[in-house]
């Protein structure tokens, strides 16, 4: 059973204020980027990985992996304008004979190997798909501008992170669509996605105070 890694790190990440996209912000020694990618690359679970990368940071991406040593980067391709996008071009560089993909947020770098673990038993015991959720901390409101209209359960909702699992045909069939994640076009396209326990370290860095709780914990 093969298992291939996208790795989206094609966005801009404006939030963070910096000169450059958010996957070459610098994390430790080196950019952001290198830590997924290491991560992917050492996790015994990853057969081959594809980069995604933003416009015109493709060759920087090459040279950074071959800096780390991470031989099984097969690929590096150019990110689209939406996350989505990035996701679709990645996904067409996986082989017809994969049996699962695996879509990780760069932006998350701090992957834990027993999430990838948990992802890929959860596809052996039959669903198309599996995602790492952590329950919600806070009460969730369903609003109309600064109306509040309802207050959900909070029993039933959680918070999903990367990295995703999906049979691979699956997903095939179904990155054509639009969706804030790739299980919402699975179960648009009526796949069964299992949740597994997520990790608080997967936090995905948006602002730079995200940037230095990462920091702290490489
Ligand atoms: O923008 P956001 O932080 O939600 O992005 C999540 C992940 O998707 C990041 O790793 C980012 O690099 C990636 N992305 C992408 N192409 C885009 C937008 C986001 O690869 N056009």
């Amino acid at each position: 059973m093969s298992v291939w890694a996208v790795l989206v790190a094609a966005g801009r990440g404006e939030r963070l204020g910096a000169d450059r996209p958010k996957a070459f912000v610098r994390l430790g020694e080196l950019p952001l980027l290198a830590e997924p990618l290491r991560r992917l690359d050492q996790s015994e679970w990853v057969d081959a990985v594809v980069v995604v990368a933003p416009p015109e940071w493709e060759e920087p991406a090459i040279l950074l992996a071959e800096e780390i040593g991470a031989s099984k980067v097969t690929a590096c391709v150019t990110g689209g304008e939406a996350r989505a996008d990035s996701v679709r071009v990645g996904v067409a560089e996986v082989p017809e004979d994969a049996a699962v993909i695996l879509v990780h947020d760069a932006a998350r770098p701090i992957l834990p190997d027993d999430v990838i673990g948990r992802l890929i038993e959860a596809l052996a015991e039959g669903f198309d798909g599996a995602v790492p959720a952590l329950p919600l901390a806070d009460t969730v409101k369903r609003v109309d501008g600064e109306l509040v209209v309802a207050t959900l359960d909070r029993s039933q909702l959680v918070a999903v992170q990367t990295p995703q699992a999906f049979v691979a045909p699956v997903l095939r069939a179904a990155v054509g669509g639009r969706g804030t994640d790739c299980a919402s076009l699975v179960e648009q396209a009526g796949g069964r996605i299992r949740i597994v326990p997520g990790d608080e370290r997967l936090l995905k860095v948006t602002t730079p105070a995200d940037l230095e709780r990462v920091a702290a914990w490489l």
